[in-house]
């Protein structure tokens, strides 16, 4: 059976013609499921003798939600969705002034290994699919009963490391047919995966691209990123200034800031420095304390110091604001307690 949100429009309306069906019926079927009616049976303006034919080849592949935690404030929420292979995710709503944005996650868990991230500790089980993808803004869309209108491919999952679904997913997303989410209100995050940057630069997208650096020198990446015993920083930054020159967008560099380990001062300077005169932006988060190692957060005078330094550089940065602390919003983590609980742990 094919999850039916796999499809562009396109595609459904080639298969209604090699199958003997009227291809408007496609774009009225796309409409039904974008507007939120998930059984064919509803689709009150499709023959009963297409239904049935439709629901011999095609299902509807929206996620369940089985849990949800809303923050004190009310402006986080994080969704564990399960599908119908019984595989579990996470996905976060976030609340902001200017909108609806979700955090969605690309594969089931992770294969990347980042030392102070909880959605690897069971590697990967599988890369989701576009139409899945597009499936975790459907379900939270329908939750709150409003728009979603911004995107960050940043919870479980390596993006690049699932790249043909993760480019379907952005054309899918896009479509004034579907959910219509501009380019410009995309952000895709990688930890660095330098041929596929470069793969990505050349379809030349208008979406942001978000790389995870974490750490000003190889060295010190290697304590915390293991594909960086792949790719070095300095391959790294060659791939992003080919990104910059074949879309000319701004590239955002993530720094999680540990306590002790790449926060001090020097760091700052080192990074500066790597940074200097590149079209780029950093975004400097205080690291996500989880269980499972020994990662502690900067101190906030210690990450104002660190925000100083790039700036006197001449480096674009901004501290991101920690939302949803109080429901273990970080990637990965709500997840890893669900699958830990049901095994006892
Ligand atoms: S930070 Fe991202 S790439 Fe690294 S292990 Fe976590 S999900 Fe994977």
């Amino acid at each position: 059976m094919i999850n039916i949100l796999d499809l562009t429009l396109e595609e459904l309306k080639n298969w209604m013609k090699l199958n003997g069906e009227k291809e408007f019926r496609a774009k009225q079927i796309i409409d039904w499921v974008y507007k939120e009616t998930w059984e064919f049976e509803k689709m009150s303006n499709i023959p009963k003798a297409t239904i049935d034919k439709i629901k011999q080849e095609f299902f509807i592949g929206i996620p369940e939600i089985i849990e949800m935690y809303k923050s004190e404030d009310g402006n986080t929420g994080k969704y564990l969705l399960k599908f119908n292979d019984g595989n579990i995710i996470e996905t976060v709503l976030m609340k902001y002034s200017y909108g609806n944005s979700i955090c969605v996650s690309t594969q089931v868990g992770c294969r990347m290994g980042c030392k102070f991230c909880a959605s690897t500790l069971g590697g990967v089980v599988r890369n989701l699919t576009s139409g899945e993808i597009i499936g975790e803004i459907l379900a939270v869309q329908k939750s709150i009963n409003e728009r979603i209108s911004n995107v960050v491919l940043m919870g479980s999952g390596e993006p690049f490391d699932n790249f043909e679904n993760v480019i379907k997913f952005l054309e899918l997303v896009n479509c004034s047919y579907g959910l219509n989410i501009g380019q410009r209100h995309i952000t895709v995050s990688t930890c660095g995966l330098v041929p596929k940057i470069k793969e990505f630069a050349d379809k030349k997208l208008q979406v942001t691209l978000a790389i995870s650096l974490h750490a000003p020198n190889d060295h010190m990446r290697k304590e915390l990123m293991p594909i960086a015993n792949k790719y070095s920083i300095q391959e790294i930054m060659d791939a992003c200034k080919y990104y910059i020159n074949a879309t000319n967008k701004r590239i955002t560099f993530e720094y999680a800031l540990v306590s002790g380990a790449n926060d001090n001062i020097e760091c700052a300077k080192e990074l500066a420095k790597l940074l200097k005169g590149m079209l780029c932006h950093v975004n400097l988060i205080p690291v996500n304390e989880i269980k499972e190692n020994v990662f502690r957060k900067s101190t906030a005078k210690r990450i104002d110091e660190f925000n100083s330094i790039l700036k006197s550089y001449g480096i674009e940065s901004t501290v991101r604001k920690e939302m949803g602390a109080d429901i273990n919003a970080a990637c990965g983590q709500l997840r890893r307690k669900y699958l830990d609980e049901k095994s006892g742990v």
